[in-house]
C-alpha cells in the first residue's frame, strides 16, 4: 500500500475493478465501466482483453479517458472478454510497472489479474517467494497472488487460485482472466472490499453478457442489470457454461467496509443491497438528531457531503444551500501537484459562494476529518466569505486509526483525531462547534439498532481500532 502525500488530507480509494465476458467489443465496454469507477482511482488505468487465441493489453498513467482516447488503442484490444483496472497511487508509486491488470505467462498459458485491496501478509509472503527464487517486477500485492498461482502444485487454474487465496490474508476483490476457464471473480473471506455481478441483456442465448465490477454504477453505464453482490469468500467462474459459484472458505461472516457508504462509493451505487445515497442521507438525518444547532443554512462540502447535508437539512428544517462550489475540471496535472500548488489545492477544487454564506450561521457537513488540513482551509474560506458562525458536522466517527485494507490513509501520528481531543480538534479546524456522528447513530442510519447489532457486519477499524483481519506484516508474524 502506498502512503498519501504529506499535505494530502483525504483518504483515497486504491482501485476499481471491472470485467465483462461474452460480448462484442468487450474492451470498449470495459473502458466505459472503468470511467464510471474513475472516483476509485485516477492515476492509471489498464485493460487486458482475450480474443480466444491471444491476450492483448494496454495500460497507461492518467484518467481512463486519456489512456483509452485513441481509436487505434481500442481496436488493438479485440475479444469477447476483457478486464480492467483503475488505480490511485502517489508520486513515488506512479510507475507504469505498477499499473494493472497484471499479465503473466505461466505453465497454464496466460493469466491477467486486476486487484482492489490490500494483503496484510503481502510482505511476509513476498519474502518467502523471493527466497524460493520468484522474481518480482512490481511493488503490487497483486503480483504475490500471481506467483502463488504460478508455483501452486494443483492441476487446475481454479484449484491453484483457491490455493493462493488460502495463503493470503487481507481485504480484496479480484478479477482474473484465463484462456480456458474464462473470467473469475473472487472476494476476500469477509467481503471487506466490494464486488458485484451484473448481466447485459441480449446475450443469454450464448450464456454471455456477464459483468463483474467494484460498484453498480459501472453496470448502469453499460446498461447491465445488477444480479447480486459476489458473496464474501466466494469465487465466481464465468465462462460458456454460465456462472459457477465456489465457496472455499465456508461462512466466516461479513465485514464490509463501512467507509464505502460514508465516502468512497459513488452515491448512485447499490452495495450489499443498500443504496449509498440513502445511507448517506440517513446518516445526515441521524447527525441532525444527535447534534442539532441553531443555524441559517446547511452547506455540504462537495461532493460526498451532499446527500448527508440534504438529510441533515430535511431533519433539522434548516435550508440546504450550495455555499461551496466545486470545480469539477481540476485536471490530472493537479492531482499530483507540487507543494506550492498543493497548498492552493482547496481553492482550486472549492470556491466559497458569498451570496449564501455572508452574515449567516453555517453548518458545514463533511464525511471525515483525516489530517484536518483541508477542513481548516475550507473553514477559513467560508469565514472569509462572511459567515457569522461556522459549525462542522461529520458523517463518520473520528478517524483515529489507519486502514490496512486497501484504503490509503496516513499513519496514526498524522491523524488529527488520534492525537487530539474533540475540543482541540475544534480549535485546530477553527469552527464554533464540531460534532461527529456516534457509532450507534451510524449503524442506526444503516438500519441496525446500534453498533453491537450492526458493527458485526462491517469493518469500522479506522474509527474503532478493531481490525477484523490480522495485520500479519505489521505484527511481524511469519505465515507458514
Ligand atoms: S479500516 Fe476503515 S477504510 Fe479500511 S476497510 Fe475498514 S472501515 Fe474501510
Amino acid at each position: 500500500m502506498m502512503s498519501l502525500p504529506e499535505s494530502s488530507s483525504r483518504p483515497y480509494e486504491e482501485c476499481g475493478v471491472f470485467g465483462v465476458w461474452g460480448v462484442p467489443d468487450a474492451a470498449a465496454l470495459t473502458a466505459l465501466g472503468l470511467h464510471a469507477l474513475q472516483h476509485r482511482g485516477q492515476e492509471s488505468a489498464g485493460i487486458v482483453s482475450f480474443d480466444g487465441n491471444a491476450f492483448h493489453q494496454h495500460k497507461g498513467l492518467g484518467l481512463v479517458g486519456e489512456v483509452f482516447a485513441d481509436g487505434d488503442v481500442m481496436s488493438a484490444l479485440p475479444g469477447h472478454v476483457a478486464i480492467g483496472h483503475n488505480r490511485y497511487a502517489t508520486a513515488g508509486g506512479t510507475h507504469v510497472r505498477n499499473v494493472q491488470p497484471l499479465y503473466a505467462d505461466y505453465a497454464f498459458g496466460g493469466l491477467a489479474v486486476a486487484h482492489n485491496g490490500n494483503l496484510t501478509n503481502a510482505k511476509t509472503l513476498r519474502q518467502a517467494l523471493v527466497r524460493r527464487g520468484c522474481i518480482f517486477h512490481s511493488a503490487m500485492d497483486t503480483e504475490v497472488f500471481v506467483h502463488l498461482i504460478a508455483i501452486s502444485l494443483y492441476n487446475t487454474v481454479i484449484d491453484r487460485l483457491m490455493d493462493a487465496a488460502k495463503q493470503v490474508k487481507g481485504a480484496y476483490s479480484l478479477i482474473t482472466l484465463t484462456p480456458d476457464d474464462g473470467m473469475i471473480g473472487l472476494r476476500d473471506p469477509l467481503g471487506v472490499r466490494p464486488l458485484v455481478l451484473g448481466r447485459m441483456p441480449g446475450y443469454e442465448e450464448d450464456n454471455g453478457g456477464w459483468v463483474l465490477a467494484s460498484e453498480t454504477c459501472a453496470l448502469d453505464i453499460i446498461d447491465a442489470e445488477y444480479v447480486r453482490d459476489v458473496e464474501p469468500g466466494e469465487i465466481v467462474v464465468i465462462n460458456a457454461d454460465g456462472v459457477k459459484s465456489l465457496k472455499p472458505f465456508g461462512d466466516k461472516g461479513r465485514r464490509f467496509c463501512v467507509f464505502e457508504y460514508i465516502y468512497f462509493a459513488r452515491p448512485d451505487s447499490i452495495l450489499e443491497g443498500k443504496s449509498v445515497y440513502d445511507a448517506r442521507t440517513q446518516i445526515g438525518r441521524e447527525l441532525a438528531r444527535e447534534s442539532a444547532i441553531d443555524a441559517d443554512v446547511i452547506v455540504p462540502v462537495p461532493d460526498s457531503g451532499v446527500p448527508s447535508a440534504l438529510g441533515y437539512a430535511a431533519e433539522s428544517g434548516i435550508p440546504f444551500e450550495l455555499g461551496i462550489i466545486r470545480n469539477h475540471y481540476v485536471g490530472r496535472t493537479f492531482i499530483e501537484p507540487t507543494d506550492q500548488i498543493r497548498n492552493l489545492g482547496v481553492r482550486m477544487k472549492h470556491s466559497a459562494n458569498r451570496s449564501v454564506l455572508e452574515g449567516r450561521r453555517v453548518v458545514l457537513v463533511d464525511d471525515s476529518i483525516v489530517r484536518g488540513t483541508t477542513s481548516r482551509k475550507i473553514v477559513d474560506m467560508v469565514r472569509a466569505a462572511g459567515a457569522k458562525e461556522v459549525h462542522m458536522r461529520i458523517t463518520s466517527p473520528p478517524t483515529k486509526h489507519s486502514c490496512f485494507y486497501g484504503i490509503d490513509t496516513p499513519e496514526e501520528s498524522k491523524l488529527l483525531a488520534a492525537q487530539h481531543s474533540l475540543e482541540d480538534m475544534r480549535k485546530a479546524i477553527g469552527v464554533d462547534t464540531l460534532a461527529f456522528v456516534s457509532f450507534d447513530g451510524l449503524y442506526q442510519a444503516l438500519g441496525y439498532s446500534d453498533r453491537n447489532d450492526g458493527g458485526r457486519n462491517y469493518c469500522d477499524a479506522c474509527f474503532s481500532g478493531e481490525y477484523p483481519i490480522t495485520l500479519v506484516d505489521k505484527m511481524g508474524k511469519l505465515v507458514q
